[in-house]
């Protein structure tokens, strides 16, 4: 049988960067995937036109045990080598936000751009891995159908989300078949289920300031039917345990303005006062006393109406769940993996590149780059 340099599991971002990576070393190398096509979730990334890096990629934008282990690979393969990349392959790109790329014209197009580096290396699909076995320093993989076998194993198998797209925990298992642990996994970047606000408010959007856990995250927030969504709900969901507190307009004191308007405009219902500073329908939904003037108010009862604005906690809060969170929170922990080559400290032999790992990137095009850079770094030593 014939004994590979490395396989990969895994044809998405990080597992063909890699492969991209051993055929520039002219290594030997078979990439196994389960699915029909590659790299399936860029195909859907950003809307389509895939958000493919962030200049801004450093620590404080990536979440899991420990942050800091991105450092290393994204300095080995940064988000100017991806841009440099994607210019080579002459692909139009836009700087939607400082920082923040996107394809100009589909996700294909980097994808294409992924398969045409790895040239004539193998890829087999309908490769579903079942369980792998190391023995005298050779790997050897057991699909659905047929036996590979390698010097070194390259585990690219993303996380748990999309599940429709095609996704399997063989990742974990490896990882946990040689002495690693794994940090239980939850879904992230996606919308947030809670009762505290009502269906009506469905479909408002608004600039918000959320203080979750250390962080604070200031982006749009848009009401839901069954909670709240948009970039700020999404980008909390990566971090929030139970509680988040929202400030519903981030750069006025409502209690100020209340105050103020009981002196000059008593005779003004406080929602409508409120509806100069968050949209009115969200204002009634505060204040849902609609007999009282302004002037009515102590100043506690505007304290309170204030903070409801400025201060709002939302306890009990769950991310909507794994079909449709676009990455997954937690996995492989990183604590036994070299952050410089992305090998096992357990398994000399063994790497493991991307989503896979306990590192989730905030939206914005991280998660990309981290696939892009951890699985540059795998390949280059694998
Ligand atoms: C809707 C959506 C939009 C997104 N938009 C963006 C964006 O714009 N920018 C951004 O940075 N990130 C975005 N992401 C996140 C990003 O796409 C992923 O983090 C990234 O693609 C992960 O790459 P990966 O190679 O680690 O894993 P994946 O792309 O998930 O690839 C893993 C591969 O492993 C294969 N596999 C798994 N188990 C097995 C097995 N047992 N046998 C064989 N093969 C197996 C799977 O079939 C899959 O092809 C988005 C995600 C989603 C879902």
């Amino acid at each position: 049988m014939k004994i590979y340099d490395a396989i990969i599991i895994g044809a998405g971002a990080a597992g063909l960067k890699a492969a991209t990576q051993l055929h520039i070393r002219k290594k030997s190398v078979v990439v196994l995937d389960m699915g029909e096509t590659p790299a399936r979730k860029v195909a859907i990334s950003g809307g389509g036109n895939c958000n493919f890096t962030n200049t801004h990629a450093d620590s404080l934008h990536y979440f899991g045990e420990n942050p800091r282990f991105v450092l290393s690979a994204l300095n080995q393969f940064t988000p100017f080598d991806t841009l440099n990349w994607v210019k080579q392959h002459n692909i139009d790109y836009i700087e939607k936000e400082p920082g923040r790329f996107f394809c100009k014209n589909g996700a294909e197009n980097i994808i294409t751009a992924l398969i045409q580096d790895i040239k004539d290396s193998e890829i087999i699909f309908n490769a579903n891995v079942i369980s792998i076995q190391k023995n005298n320093d050779i790997f050897t993989v057991q699909t659905n159908n047929k036996i590979f076998q390698s010097k070194s194993l390259i585990v690219a198998t993303g996380g748990l989300s999309y599940a429709h797209l095609g996704v399997s925990n063989i990742g974990h298992m490896i990882a946990k078949q040689f002495g690693h642990k794994i940090i239980p996994v939850k879904p992230g970047l996606c919308a947030i289920k809670t009762n505290c606000f009502n269906a009506e408010l469905s479909g408002i959007s608004l600039p918000v300031e959320i203080i979750a856990d250390k962080h604070k995250i200031k982006d749009d927030l848009l009401f839901t039917h069954f909670g709240i969504g948009g970039p700020a709900a999404y980008r909390t969901s990566l971090i929030a345990n139970d509680k988040i507190i929202i400030n519903f307009a981030p750069k006025t004191n409502i209690f100020e303005q209340l105050k103020n308007a009981k002196k000059t405009d008593g005779k003004k219902k406080a929602s409508t006062i409120l509806s100069n500073f968050v949209p009115s329908k969200f204002a009634q939904f505060i204040v849902s006393d609609s007999t009282k003037n302004i002037a009515d108010y102590k100043d506690s009862d505007l304290l309170k109406i204030a903070d409801k604005i400025n201060k709002f906690e939302v306890t009990n809060i769950k991310p909507v769940g794994m079909q449709s969170a676009e990455v997954t929170v937690g996995g492989v922990s990183t604590d036994k993996i070299s952050s410089k080559t992305m090998e096992s400290q357990l398994c000399p032999g063994l790497f493991f590149a991307g989503e896979v790992l306990d590192i989730a990137g905030d939206l914005g095009g991280y998660n990309l780059q981290w696939a892009f850079s951890s699985g540059f770094v795998a390949g280059s030593n694998a």
